[in-house]
């Protein structure tokens, strides 16, 4: 793993080499300029046991200081010493033997797009078929989902009765941290732009999305969301430019972390944003909460996140799920990003109507609409099945979907999510080959992995045979390179003799016949 600096300069420079797999080649961006970040900062990763003296004296040396901790992942958010430079200051850092890496405080945005509404209607329900799934369940108030966005009007009429409440910030006293968890008066979530405890939406992007996840249904106003009833927690961290930074980004899910680690039943965030280079601290905060989906807008560049890869969708982490945007005939938004080995699946994305601050209601395009009907549904399914964690849901999602044309060469599953299809789900298969090198290059160990799953389950055994005839078994025992157990992505560590090779994946749910270098 290069370190700070080094990525850093190779942003700078275009081109990141990413250890030979799948998308091998990962640009930084489409354009040549390097990702934005918040001038005079950095985020800091101190190694393990590094005590809070070492830390300070640390910052003595530095002429830094500390301005927000993320304990348990042993981080800052760190204010450099006045006239140095983000890169420089990477440098110092990193050169300190108490410090794991250093990286610049990215700018994050959010992920919508200016589209001419051609009209306005809830048409996405419809397609996911919603209305069907309804019949199952139309949502549970004691599952939650996190909108980690631009915050949540939350007196919204089609909102107000599905947000999540801190009980004893409502009944607490005003300007009391009641709950000890560090944010006062908390009572729907939490404010990282402000450091305070109210998450009130000052943009509306946030706003249009929690109404996708759950305005409430049947109350005869408005519009209904995915789920008729759940609970939805806000986390802002955009402003009201619809930018945020990832320092920001992660105390959110620090936030939600340490709520859920309270006993609140969060499945999924929502994460209706991207657009920074690659940040190991953020990677390292959605990976420190596996048992949490983090639902992740693909992006509106049109571009191939398999050989562009844009983030947060792109953290090769099993929770994250990365979707893109398709229209009411079905097609991939003009506007959305794709990547065979990378997007996992489409949802409704173009001219989404859904709530707005200040009892409006408003089309929305973007990625950032697809996201969070994939939250809504992973709530829908624990709604209905309580049992099932992430792992199980995650699969519920991907397999219960229909298979459009138009996303069978841009995602890994082939399909637009369908609720109806995921709650009732029966033998539907999913095999798709993940990660295998783009360049091989012999001698040097690289991983291949395949998403190998029936429903809800893994499907294995999953084997990889080669050119020579030798045959792999592929793993989903969540001992590395494998990332998770069970989850139904299969993994091989593999040291490569020829340079061009053929892949044949092979499980009970499916096969596929890869060729590189030839
Ligand atoms: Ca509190």
């Amino acid at each position: 793993m290069k370190r700070g600096w080094e990525r850093f300069v190779c942003s700078l420079l275009m081109v990141v080499l990413v250890s030979g797999y799948g998308y091998a080649e990962v640009k930084s961006g489409s354009n040549a300029t390097p990702p934005p970040y918040r001038e005079g900062e950095l985020i800091v990763k101190y190694r393990d046991h590094v005590s809070e003296a070492r830390r300070m004296a640390g910052h003595s040396r530095h002429g830094s200081k500390r301005k927000k901790e993320f304990r348990d992942l042993h981080m800052e958010q760190v204010k450099i010493r006045p006239g140095l430079s983000v890169e420089k200051a990477i440098r110092e850092f990193e050169a300190d033997g108490d410090v794991e890496y250093a990286e610049p405080n990215y700018v994050l945005k959010a992920t919508n797009v200016p589209t001419d509404p051609k009209f306005y209607s809830t048409w996405g329900l419809t397609k996911i078929n919603a209305p069907a799934a309804w019949d199952n369940t139309t949502g549970s108030a004691g599952v939650v989902v996190a909108v980690i966005d631009s915050g949540i009007d939350y007196n919204h009429p089609d909102l107000k009765a599905n947000m999540w409440v801190n009980q004893s910030e409502l009944t607490g006293r005003p300007g009391v941290d009641d709950d000890g968890n560090g944010a006062v008066d908390d009572i729907y979530g939490y404010n990282a732009v402000s450091n305070s405890g109210n998450p009130m939406d000052d943009n509306g992007h946030g706003t249009h999305v929690a109404g996708t996840i759950g305005g409430v249904g049947n109350n005869g106003i408005g519009v209904a969301g995915v789920n008729w009833s759940v609970r939805i927690m806000a986390c802002k961290f955009l402003a009201a430019s619809g930018s945020g930074y990832t320092s920001d980004a992660i105390e959110c899910l620090q936030y939600i972390k340490k709520m859920k680690s309270r006993g609140v039943n969060i499945v999924a965030t929502n994460n209706s944003w991207g657009g920074a280079g690659y940040s190991r601290a953020l990677s390292d905060a959605i990976n420190a909460q596996r048992d949490i989906l983090f639902i992740a807008a693909a992006g509106n560049a049109a571009s191939n996140n398999d050989t562009t890869a844009t983030y947060p969708a792109g953290y090769n982490l099993p929770n994250v799920i990365p979707v893109a945007a398709t229209t009411s005939s079905d097609g991939l938004a003009s506007f959305s990003n794709y990547g065979r080995r990378s997007v996992l699946v489409g949802a409704p994305g173009y001219s989404i109507l859904s709530t707005y601050p200040n009892n409006r209601y408003v089309s929305m395009s973007g990625t950032s609409m697809a996201t969070p009907h994939v939250a809504g549904l992973a709530a829908l399914i624990k709604a209905k099945y309580p049992t099932q964690d992430w792992r199980g849901i995650r699969n519920l999602i991907l397999s219960g979907g229909d298979r459009p044309v138009s996303l069978s060469a841009k995602t890994v599953t082939g399909r637009r999510i369908n609720a109806f299809g995921s709650l009732t789900c029966a033998d539907s298969r999913v095999f798709s080959a993940l990660k295998y090198p783009s360049i091989i290059q012999p001698g040097v160990a690289t991983t291949l992995s395949a998403l190998s799953i029936n429903c809800a389950n893994p499907a294995g055994p999953v084997t990889v045979s080669l050119s020579g005839g030798e045959v792999m078994t592929m793993r989903d025992d969540g001992v590395s390179p494998d990332l998770a157990a069970g989850d139904g992505v299969f993994t091989v560590s593999w040291i490569p003799v020829r340079a061009a090779e053929t892949f044949y994946f092979s499980s009970p749910v499916g096969a596929e016949t890869v060729t590189v270098g030839k």
